[in-house]
């Protein structure tokens, strides 16, 4: 189903580096920050340079941009580096003056992909341009807004598209700034497969140390391209300070990162392969079976309790088997974490099962 080359489909035509790397300042703040930070990663990996021209702030007062006058640093860091040039659009006039300075890469900011307006409004000003358009997940987890926003600029007639991981908010404190939730990048790889897919370690951890580890995670699930905010002097930094690199961060970042192959054909891996999986699918079988047996015996429970008129929900013995789980689960290998989703989405199905004997 994946078809690699649709996949790089405008990163090869632009012969783009693979993976592609897009770097440069959260924020451009001085016609200096921005050619010297263009001049020192330029020769290197980094194909596309970002900066942010309009800030969108979660509260105000804080530093919301240059504004226009960035777009001319821009254009001289292209002439002088021949960097292809990146910004953040979040209405048709961003979109209006990007366009009118040349701007080649465009991308959509996750407080902007939960508004179908803002992103409609952004899909007609580009229509039928030949822009590059990239689209950032939505603040908050929901796969719709995202899978909404690509559609939107794909009925405009936008080729060029791409996809940004940026992780998403929380309202409980995690070691992330925006908690990761893979499984929605993977569910959104999944349904664009032919999509360059660009992870954003900056904005995902908040926090310079970790950039490595989540972009190597992103390779390690095939993803194609990294976004990562890079600064000349990072702790002086107007916006996003913790998370911003040096350029010679940036170039080490990237020079060890490890590149994985999306499959080998050699006869001995593939036959290693398909052992291991046929081991997979035999345990899947199982699980299922014994997932079902457990289903019967739940029903049979129902059953009970429905004659008696006692509640389906019993969360004496529910704390009490989680609880156990867990620390099975824990001597086995298995997270906490994982023990709970598992535990709770069976959880779930008996209740519904039960539900329905007390229904029938
Ligand atoms: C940014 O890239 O600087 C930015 C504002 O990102 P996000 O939309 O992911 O918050
Ligand atoms: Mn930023």
């Amino acid at each position: 189903m994946k078809d690699k080359k649709a996949m790089k489909s405008w990163i090869s035509e632009l012969n783009l580096s693979h993976p592609l790397v897009i770097a440069g300042p959260c924020s451009a703040e001085t016609e200096e920050q921005v050619l010297k930070t263009a001049m020192e990663l330029k020769g290197s990996n980094v194909s596309i340079f970002r900066a942010g021209i309009w800030k969108p702030r979660t509260r105000p007062g804080g530093f919301e941009g240059v504004g226009e006058i960035g777009l001319k640093w821009l254009q001289k860091a292209k002439a002088e580096t021949g960097l292809l040039m990146a910004i953040e659009v979040a209405n048709a006039h961003h979109v209006q003056l990007a366009l009118e300075h040349d701007i080649d890469v465009l991308w959509i900011g996750a407080r902007t992909t939960v508004n179908p307006f803002a992103v409609q409004e952004i899909a007609d000003a580009l229509q039928n341009t030949d822009k590059i358009v990239l689209v950032k997940n939505p603040v908050n987890p929901d796969l719709s807004l995202w899978i909404g926003a690509v559609e939107r600029l794909h009925n405009a007639g936008i080729k060029k598209l791409g996809i940004i991981h940026r992780g998403f908010s929380t309202y409980e404190k995690t070691k992330y700034r925006n908690n990761p939730e893979w499984q929605i990048a993977i569910d959104m790889q999944h349904k664009y497969a032919d999509l360059p897919f660009i992870i954003d370690p900056s904005h995902i951890t908040g926090k310079r140390d970790m950039i490595f580890q989540v972009t190597q995670e992103a390779l390690d699930l095939n993803y194609d391209g990294m976004i990562i905010e890079t600064h000349i002097d990072p702790d002086n930094a107007w916006s996003d300070a913790a998370q911003q690199v040096t350029p010679t961060q940036l170039k080490d970042i990237v020079s060890n990162l490890i590149i994985r192959k999306e499959t080998d054909d050699a006869d001995d891996y593939q036959q290693n392969l398909l052992k291991l999986r046929l081991q997979i699918d035999e345990f899947d079988s199982k699980l299922l079976e014994v997932i079902g047996k457990r289903m019967k015996v739940a029903e049979s429970i129902g059953a009970l309790k429905k004659e008696k008129n006692v509640a389906v929900l019993q969360n004496k013995r529910w704390n009490e088997v989680l609880e156990k789980m867990i620390s099975d689960g824990n001597q086995k290998g298995l997270s906490e974490e994982f023990i709970v989703q598992f535990f709770k989405a069976i959880h779930q199905e008996s209740i519904a099962h039960q539900e329905k004997i007390f229904n029938s």
